[in-house]
Order: structure tokens, then sequence, then C-alpha cells
């Protein structure tokens, strides 16, 4: 979720300075209700997800993926890099053996970013600072989302990522993580934008799950709009996450059958102007929101392990195409 989770005064001082771009409008509004529903409207179970163990162990493990968890689209085939007959069956997020081109992404540089961290919970005084985005301020980071079974956003994102950087090492790509579940809270927005610079990094990705209304369903990638305000100047970076962007969603697609959201962006595809992560980037970046936790067939399928293979494995073969054709 990308949406402000902040408290309500601070969301209308957000809406504010973003209604100009009338595309941001509804997913603040989407992100906001999944907030209220989650953060808010039930103080105790907001509680519970901060105190308790990991959620789901089976959703983590892979231990137990729910059954009758075939693609959406079962038509749409794995993009390349896909072993045949390829469904991951382990739990740890290994690179398969039958990869091919393992020496493709040599010499390059991958950031993946898994958006929010478990830890986040637990350290709002932390995740609450402001800090500039060049355009405004943002809070440090959030909570993110969880499904109504307590899988949260951020179990989901790191484990997302960590599978997809057991792809693109093995395809001989140098990959580096935002955070591992390394560190109690954050990174902060800012610093997460810092990442793919500080790595020297060709290109990033953060990854997400949305925590829109529960009668919408779909994912979305999200493009970073220009920005040059403040400390923020991202124009060397539009166009070419805007490639990177439509690859994503194309691969995305194709390995997952998940739909464009209906409730979100357009044809799969949204660009935001206030979004840290994006905003003071120096390298291509995008974000994708991998579905909605917060719909209960999106929430059934991204707590299967097989499905979240199936997610990293587009993003992996998009940031493949990125780094290959150009
Ligand atoms: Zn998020």
């Amino acid at each position: 979720m990308t949406g402000p989770i902040s408290r309500p005064p601070r969301r209308s001082a957000l809406l504010r300075a973003t209604t100009v771009v009338a595309a941001v409008v509804p997913l603040c509004t989407a992100g906001w209700f999944g907030w209220r529903a989650l953060d808010h409207s039930d103080p105790a179970a907001a509680t519970t997800a901060a105190t308790a163990a990991p959620p789901s162990a089976a959703a983590q493990s892979g231990a137990a993926p729910p059954t009758g968890q075939a693609p959406a689209t079962p038509g749409a085939p794995p993009t390349s890099g896909t072993p045949a007959g390829g469904a991951p069956t382990g739990n740890a997020p290994t690179a398969t053996p039958t990869e091919t081109a393992p020496a493709g992404l040599a010499g390059r540089t991958v950031v993946l970013d898994p958006g929010h961290n478990p830890g986040n919970f637990s350290h709002p005084t932390e995740i609450n600072r402001q800090v500039d985005v060049g355009n405004g301020h943002k809070e440090c980071d959030t909570t993110g989302t969880e499904t109504n079974a307590g899988y949260t956003e951020a179990d989901y994102t790191l484990d997302v990522s960590r599978r997809a950087r057991a792809l693109l090492t093995a395809r001989g790509a140098k990959v580096v993580l935002v955070q591992d579940g390394d560190r109690p809270w954050g990174p902060c927005v800012d610093e997460r934008a810092r990442a793919g610079a500080d790595a020297h990094a060709d290109v990033a990705v953060s990854v997400h799950g949305d925590g829109g209304p529960a009668s919408g369903s779909g994912f979305h990638v999200i493009m970073p709009a220009k920005v040059v305000a403040g400390k923020a100047d991202n124009s060397a970076i539009v166009e070419p996450s805007h490639r990177l962007g439509l690859l994503l969603r194309d691969s995305f697609h194709a390995a997952t059958g998940e739909p464009y959201a209906d409730y979100i962006a357009n044809e799969g595809l949204d660009t935001r102007s206030d979004l840290g992560g994006l905003n003071l980037s120096a390298v291509p970046k995008v974000f994708i929101e991998c579905g909605n936790m917060r719909n209960s067939a999106d929430a059934r399928r991204m707590t299967d392990p097989q499905w979240r293979q199936q997610a990293a494995q587009g993003i992996a073969d998009a940031l493949t195409a990125f780094l290959t054709t150009h």
C-alpha cells in the first residue's frame, strides 16, 4: 500500500497538496479506507497485528499452500526464464536449478525495495516522523496493509523480493534489498529512494500489496511523474521508468494471470508525484501493487507461496528484459 497512512488531519493536508494530480486521489482514498478499516476502526486488531507472532506460518514458509491456486489465466504462459514445469515447491525462495543464462545479467545491479517492514507496527514514533520528499513531506514509512487473516503486506513484500532476488542472482545480477528483515523498522522512504544510487544500481523496483476497497481486485504498476521541486529532480528517470513500468505490467500479468486493477489506475498503470520513493530516485524505478490484500480473491492468491513465486518471476523477468534491451 502506498497511500497515506497518517492521522486524518495530515491526510487532509496531503490531499490538498496532491489534488492537482487527479490520478492520485483514488489511491489515496482507497488507501485511506484501507487504513481506517485496518488501523483505526478496530484498534484491538491493530494491536494484535503489532504484537502477535507472524500471522501465518504456512503463508510465510510455503508449507501448506492453498489448493486450487492455478493462475487466474491458465492460458497465460510463463515468461522467459521460467523453468519447464517450473512450479516451485520449496519453502526458501532459492533459484531453480534449471534457470538458464546465469551470466545474462553479469555486471548489472538491481535494487529491490520490499515495501514497509514487519517491525513498523511496533515503532510508530520512528515511522511517523516526517521526511522531505521534494514536493512535500511524508511519513518516514508506514505499516502497510494486511489480509483479513492477518498476513501482512510487509511479510508479503519481503518474501516476494527474496524470491525475485534468487531468480535475478541466478541470472548473474547483483541484487540489493533495501531491507532484508535485518532492521527493526523502516527504512524511511527517502532512504529507500537513495538506495538505488547508493548501490550504483541500474534499476529499482518497490514491491507492495495494496489496501484498496474490498470489492476491488487486480494489480497495478506506479510510475514516477516528473517532479522538480526542492531536493527532488527525477526528470532523468521518468522515461526509462515508464519503459520499465510497461515491461513490469506485461511480465507480471503473464507470470501470474493477475488481472489489471479494476478499482484504480488505467490498464494496470498509474503515474504519481506524491511518492518519495519515486520523487527522490536517481535510477529508473517503479512500484508494483501486486494485488489488493483487502480483496478476498487477491488475498487468497497473495497468501499462496506458489503464486508469490510467480509474482517474483514476473518481476525478475521484467527487470531482465529492461536490462537486456537497452
Ligand atoms: Zn505498501
